[in-house]
């Protein structure tokens, strides 16, 4: 048998990390539970234990599980803090390009929604929490203007709508200056602004407290705008690998400002190893371990041998939904939290490709409808989805392109056969006709039907997802 090179054992050992993953949330398995002892893991993978470290490894930095060293250890359950999620969407999104205004543009829909669904689940301990917050910031004892917008999130009651929010203020924030916290004129309307919409969420007015959250964010999106940085603030990507990798990290998150600042040129060259090693000052261990680093995100790649080196990349989506699968998953995510955001994203989604509808936009939706009706029944539970993925590529907005993708993928790994179905089949007919009357509705560019047979569809499909 030929010695895999190794580029092959680091393929196989994402493989590896990913069957560990959907084995740990299929088990249901909780933070510090065992998921098995090295020997039975390498026995039940049937991979080298080089391979199984790499997979270990690649775990470690998704912060999804850690291997426990002593009797009775092995490979334990770690619950992510949100960091590796928000790294991997970051550098996708600044891989495709995505821009300020696009972030924002999401941030508001997701916002105004959040705001709406607290007021209507308003609880006396909310309204306690709200208050408090707003009286801090009356005093000014408030550091951090976003946490108003993360504590709304929260109360939302929607899990993953309170992950997505985060994720956009933090993706902002890379885009945006600190000019703001010393700007009192700016602070004193950010905290009149904030204390009308905790008014409107306490009070119970949900529509009142949409609106006062999506005027409070234009505002504020016109002010970025108009006090933009000269650079991005890439500081905050890549903060989460465990302490003894803090070297390769740094070395790491260099190579990536780079990739970025000269437009990411995918396949372009950043050097051989040897000047690598010298321009960063560094051993070829710590500079092999940046290189895993950018390699699991997707952002370099290292070729051995003459000719060799690093050369940039191009970031995958499923590193971005991986993540935020392990993330949502250990916070007990549940089908009607998944699919309550997928309608709020969808819609948005819905509106923006009416809006920009053309023959090329079109011809792509017919084509997915032929793939559709083609399909088997086993070649439908993957392309299934694609109509939805479509129309979040057509939206035209990349951050709206990358959740509808990430809620899609998440729906599709939690597909299940809900226990009151009448038989064990996905009903793909009915779904390839419900598709077909929702692009119907499009291509008439009739906003209102469209809409109604999208959520009437999202609502049917949550009773085939866990
Ligand atoms: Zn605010
Ligand atoms: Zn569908």
């Amino acid at each position: 048998m030929p010695i895999p090179s190794a580029t092959v054992s680091r393929k196989l050992a994402s493989i590896v990390s990913e069957k560990i993953g959907a084995d740990i949330a299929a088990r249901g398995l909780a933070e510090g539970e065992l998921v098995g002892s090295e020997a039975e893991l390498l026995a039940q993978y049937d991979v080298s234990r080089a391979v199984f470290r790499e997979a270990v490894r690649l775990l470690e930095h998704q912060q999804s599980a850690r291997m426990r060293r002593g009797p009775g250890g092995g490979l334990v359950v770690t619950t992510p803090d949100g960091e590796s999620a928000f790294n991997a969407a970051m550098v996708y999104l600044l891989h495709g390009r995505a821009d300020l205004d696009e972030v924002l543009e999401v941030r508001l829909v997701l916002e105004a929604s959040a705001a709406l669904l607290a007021a209507e689940r308003m609880h006396a301990a909310g309204i306690a929490e709200l208050n408090a917050l707003v009286q801090r910031e009356r005093k000014g004892l408030q550091a951090d203007a976003r946490d108003l917008h993360g504590l709304v999130a929260r109360l939302s009651g929607n899990p993953a709508l309170d992950f997505f929010v985060d994720l956009l203020t933090r993706m902002a924030r890379v885009f945006t200056p600190d000019v703001a916290a010393d700007d009192t004129v700016v602070r004193d309307a950010t905290c009149g602004a904030h204390a009308k919409i905790v008014q409107s969420i306490v009070s119970g007015d949900g529509a009142t407290a949409a609106t006062r959250m999506e005027r409070h964010l234009r505002a504020e999106a016109d002010y970025i705008a108009a006090h933009l940085p000269s650079s991005l603030r890439l500081g905050s990507v890549f903060s989460a690998a465990p302490a003894d990798q803090k070297l390769g990290e740094h070395v790491a998150r260099a190579v990536f400002a780079d990739v970025v600042a000269s437009g990411w040129r995918v396949g372009a060259s950043l050097g051989s190893e040897a000047e690598l090693m010298a321009h960063y000052d560094v051993s070829r261990a710590i500079l092999r371990e940046a290189a895993r680093l950018l390699e699991h995100h997707g952002i370099a790649s290292m070729r051995r041998g003459p000719g060799g080196g690093l050369f940039v990349a191009a970031p995958a989506i499923d590193a971005t939904s991986a993540a935020a699968a392990v993330y949502l998953d250990r916070r007990g995510v549940q089908a009607r939290h998944l699919f309550e955001l997928r309608s709020i994203v969808e819609m948005a989604v819905l509106e923006r490709v009416i809006d920009r509808l053309d023959q090329p936009m079109i011809d792509r939706l017919r084509a997915v409808q032929d793939v559709e009706r083609a399909a088997s029944t086993d070649r439908f539970r993957v392309v299934g989805h694609d109509l939805h993925v479509v129309l979040g590529e057509l939206s035209g907005n990349r951050v709206l392109a990358l959740c509808t993708d990430v809620l899609v993928r998440l729906s599709r790994e939690r597909g299940a056969v809900p226990a009151d179905a009448p038989d064990a089949e996905l009903p793909t007919t009915d779904v390839v006709h419900t598709h077909d009357r929702i692009v119907d509705a499009i291509v008439a560019r009739d906003s209102e039907k469209a809409r109604a047979r999208m959520n009437r569809h999202l609502n049917a499909l949550a009773r085939w997802v866990r």
